[in-house]
């Protein structure tokens, strides 16, 4: 447990599975944790982290930026369109672009703008009802969808349903990618993270296995 400890599981993992060193980017999941926490991860210089929340991660990361350069922000949770902008404003990447409503909202803020996160869109590949994401069937057009609107589309985005093994929906989202031409893959989380790389991620969003569970959320 604790930063080093998975950032070494996440190069031998990469190495186990011949893929080039420094490929996986370890995303450290710090939502919810204590602020003692993440500035120890911090202190660390670990500067790549993960939020599932807006507004959570606009009340921590700004102070955090006055102090820190090279701080790397994605943004891993479900948003609503009423908060495109600030996430756009406030995220280097977005990974659950999960539906055509909000890739319009998305591609309208970023003409504005001329600027855009890079995206990931979420992919539903366990067909749950409670899960965001587009239908394993409906993703190639929503790629197509995103791409005719200039997005910068880097990859897909999944979250396994809890109770199966993860390694099919893993195989499943690398072959959408593959057929779809697209190089990122943002899958694994602390459970499962090695298989991940092992099936080809790229970003592995890892929360508790490095600051140690989560008291709520
Ligand atoms: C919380 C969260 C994670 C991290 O989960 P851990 O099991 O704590 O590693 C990864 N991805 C998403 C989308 C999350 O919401």
């Amino acid at each position: 447990m604790g930063l080093q400890d998975i950032e070494s599981r996440v190069r031998a993992a990469e190495q186990a599975a011949g893929r080039a060193e420094g490929e996986v980017s370890l995303i450290a999941v710090s939502k919810v944790q204590p602020l003692d926490r993440v500035e120890a991860v911090l202190g660390e210089g670990h500067r790549v982290f993960g939020e599932n929340k807006v507004q959570e991660a606009q009340g921590k990361w700004p102070a955090f930026r006055e102090r820190l350069d090279g701080i790397e922000l994605h943004l891993i949770g479900p948003l609503q369109s009423n908060k495109t902008r600030a996430a756009m404003e406030l995220f280097d990447a977005i990974h659950s672009v999960d539906r055509p409503k909000l890739a319009n909202a998305i591609a309208r803020i970023a003409q504005e703008d001329g600027r855009c996160p890079d995206l990931f869109l979420q992919v539903n590949t366990g067909e749950e009802n409670q899960k965001a994401g587009v239908l394993p069937a409906d993703a190639d057009v929503f790629v197509a969808e995103c791409r005719r609107m200039d997005l910068p589309v880097r990859g897909l985005m999944c979250i396994p349903p809890v109770d199966e093994e993860p390694s099919l929906h893993f195989a499943l989202l690398a072959k959408i990618a593959e057929r779809n031409g697209l190089a990122g893959l943002s899958m694994g989380m602390s459970a499962d993270f090695e298989t991940a790389i092992a099936l080809g991620a790229t970003h592995v969003r890892v929360g508790s296995a490095i600051f140690g569970e989560r008291a709520y959320g």
